[in-house]
């Protein structure tokens, strides 16, 4: 089956039905509800990209197993012409969305696409493991499906030392295996794009017992959606049912981000990928480099994300007519800083990149890995140079029934600028708003901070990769020279 259009997409969420609840009520179609319809529409807006005539090259390519186009972010690269054009591709991607949906599918499909590759690492948990996980690849790259993704154990308390503390009737762990599968019990977050996926992958960075060479909370596996005993609790949409002109952001990009109970589920046996070795599940994102890959991705939305921020941020000087006075030139000089700054480590990660140990071309970690972790303070110091620029604009934002109301006269005689008019001036501002100040503008700092775990968590990963001995034997050299 060839890459997906929207329309595909959508039909696939309608005629799968699951168990996603919103307010206090199970949604019947995530489609047509109005906390959900909308982001459903911008990710089927990415996969009529595939279809667009024009960029048929660009989005997709010719899987080796079936022949058909399929999407480009599906592909295993081997060279690094096949790795920059996943990146370029992403990048569309990205910047369709604003960079404002972190979860697009090409996030959960980079990370398959390193897993198949290395499949003899899962292969090494139990042989059909390995079977299992090129299967499911094909599957979900043959099918165009979209992933979500649900890594985190809920805790009760913080305890114990170590990262996680993994509490039976909590963390999700398996209660027995059957001859049809495994059956998992428990709770995870955060399944960003949860209500808008048809699938979920269940996996952990790492578990908290390193002692332990075997635990039942030790898991990689993907089940559909819709699988019976699964419970997506969805918080309140951030989409508030505005025009686009009041709410630019939310009312496009709701990607929403869920708890998951799995209530003893039945993980059928060609699904599971890990079961029980715990240093099988805390090697695995270094060991297939699924971890470079996901910051390869990352890189592309920082890049469309700076962009964005800072096209809004040059919009709005030119429409206060402040840009020329020296903070504003020295904050506009500091988004520069941090766009430019996204280009280079995604052109570096790329430019460096190397063959695997599974043959796979992987971006170069250092560059891939310093995108994602500079991004964690880079992109809430944009958004507050944003309330910098914007001061008390954001807050003359009257609503567009304002524009047709008594006070319309005023409004467009006093709201006007030098250089734009009430509105332009207003509509810019409230999509300033959406990234500075709205609920949905708060969850991207949030989601920028925390997505790829805890600020201590990447400093470590970064840490354990970086060249240390180069660095102190450098200084070393100095200090010996007499
Ligand atoms: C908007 C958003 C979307 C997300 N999307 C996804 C997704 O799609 N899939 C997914 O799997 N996950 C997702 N995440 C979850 C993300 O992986 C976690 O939020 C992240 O791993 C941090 O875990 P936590 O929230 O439980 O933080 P906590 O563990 O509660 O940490 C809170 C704070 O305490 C600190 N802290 C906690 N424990 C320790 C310790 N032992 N030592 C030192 N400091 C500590 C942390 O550094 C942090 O600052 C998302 C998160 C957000 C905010």
């Amino acid at each position: 089956m060839p890459a997906r259009t929207g329309a595909e997409y959508i039909k696939g969420l309608q005629d799968q039905e699951r168990e996603i609840w919103l307010r206090g009520e199970r949604v019947k179609d995530v489609t047509t509800h109005p906390g959900l319809a909308n982001g459903v529409r911008a990710i089927a807006s990415l996969y009529d990209l595939q279809h667009d005539p024009a960029l048929r090259d660009e989005m997709t390519y010719v899987s080796p197993t079936s022949g058909a186009r399929v999407g480009l972010s599906f592909v295993i690269p081997r060279t690094k012409q096949e790795l920059e054009r996943r990146g370029a591709m992403m990048l569309r991607w990205a910047r369709t969305t604003c960079g404002m949906m972190g979860r697009s599918p090409d996030f959960m499909n980079v990370t398959f696409a390193a897993w198949a590759a290395a499949g003899d690492y899962f292969a090494r948990g139990r042989p059909q493991f390995g079977q299992n996980m090129r299967r499911y690849y094909e599957y979900i790259s043959e099918h165009d499906l979209t992933l979500t993704h649900s890594l985190i154990n809920l805790q009760r308390s913080r305890t114990v030392s170590g990262m996680f503390n993994l509490e039976a009737g909590t963390a999700l762990q398996v209660v027995r295996e059957t001859d049809a599968g495994i059956v998992v019990h428990g709770a995870r977050i955060l399944a960003t794009l949860g209500p808008l996926a048809d699938e979920i992958a269940v996996y952990s960075p790492r578990v908290a017992r390193h002692t332990e060479t075997h635990s039942p909370f030790a898991l990689n596996f993907a089940i559909s959606c819709g699988t019976p005993g699964l419970k997506f609790l969805c918080r309140e949409s951030f989409d508030l049912g505005r025009s686009h002109f009041e709410h630019p952001l939310g009312s496009r990009f709701e990607e929403m981000d869920c708890v998951v109970f799995f209530d003893d589920v039945l993980v059928p046996w060609e699904r599971v990928f890990l079961l029980g070795d715990v240093d099988l599940l805390n090697g695995t994102a270094t060991a297939t480099h699924s971890m470079t890959h996901t910051a390869h991705q990352g890189a592309a939305k920082n890049i469309a994300k700076c962009e964005f921020v800072l096209g809004v941020a040059l919009l709005m000087t030119k429409t206060l007519g402040n840009g020329h006075l020296p903070h504003s030139e020295e904050r506009l000089g500091e988004l520069m800083l941090y766009t430019e700054l996204m280009k280079a480590c995604m052109r570096a990660a790329e430019a460096d990149a190397q063959l695997d140990e599974w043959g796979v071309m992987c971006p170069a970690a250092l560059p891939a890995e310093s995108t994602r972790n500079l991004f964690m303070t880079a992109y809430p110091r944009m958004v507050e140079i944003l309330q910098l620029l914007g001061s008390s604009s954001f807050m003359i934002t009257p609503s567009e029934a304002d524009f047709s109301g008594p006070l319309a006269p005023e409004i467009e005689q006093y709201l006007a600028t030098d250089t734009a008019t009430a509105r332009e001036r207003v509509k810019l501002f409230r999509l300033a708003w959406d990234i500075a100040g709205s609920a949905f503008g708060s969850r991207q700092v949030l989601y920028e901070r925390f997505f790829a775990s805890d600020p201590l968590t990447r400093a470590r990963a970064l840490g354990a990769l970086y060249p240390k001995d180069e660095a102190m034997a450098r200084v070393q050299e100095f200090l010996d020279d007499e």
